[in-house]
């Protein structure tokens, strides 16, 4: 018998929430979902930390409640902050996993999304390291268009919105360097499925 060089490659793609190609960074920054919940949304965000910095772990650190407070000055401003979200993916393109996604992940914070709140209780987050009106990498874009095209077939998705569509003068990621059209052609949805503001200039003539 030769060695089986991806000893997951029989595995079933979802176990519980979980997603066979990402690695697993399990958050206890998590609750259940309101009963008879429809995962119905994911949103897109951007993070770094410190802003603008990558690769140094302390996103994941953030989200497992390992970050060290006084390591950098910005984490005064988080101090405490217990948050996670479903997905991130590295500027490497690489896709880590912090929280099942039949949980609720707490990425949205106070949020609507089509007049219904709590966005949290019925979307997946998915993180992408960046900074907030930054651009974002080639294998960004791959990483998160097969989750996204998972996600779509494993989950009644109806909406993808960005973090400041659903949290406007609040929040303002992933920002203007996030490419929608790039994204949404990807992914072959229709113009129904994201908010109006990034694909209606797409049809100005
Ligand atoms: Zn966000």
């Amino acid at each position: 018998m030769p060695l089986l060089l991806e000893p997951q490659v029989n595995a079933p793609l979802w176990r519980d929430g979980w997603y066979q190609f990402s690695g697993r960074l399990p958050s206890p920054n998590f609750g259940l979902r309101p009963p008879g919940t429809q995962i119905d949304l994911l949103v897109i965000h951007a993070i770094s930390l410190p802003p603008g910095q990558y690769g140094g772990g302390e996103v994941q650190q953030l989200f497992t409640n390992q970050l060290d407070w006084d390591a950098h000055p910005y984490f005064q401003s988080i101090r405490g902050m217990a948050v996670s979200s479903h997905f991130y993916i590295s500027r490497r393109g690489e896709l880590q996993q912090f929280v099942g996604c039949n949980d609720r992940a707490w990425h949205a914070g106070v949020s609507r999304h089509l007049g219904r709140s709590n966005c949290n209780d019925y979307s997946i987050g998915i993180e992408l390291e960046g900074a907030e009106g930054g651009m974002f990498e080639d294998c960004q874009y791959e990483s998160l268009g097969s989750l996204c095209a998972a996600l779509l077939q494993k989950y009644p998705i109806a909406h993808i919105a960005g973090h400041e569509h659903i949290a406007p003068g609040r929040k303002t990621d992933p920002g203007e360097g996030f490419d929608w059209p790039l994204f949404q052609k990807s992914l072959g949805l229709a113009d129904r499925y994201f908010p109006e503001s990034v694909h209606s200039a797409q049809d100005i003539s």
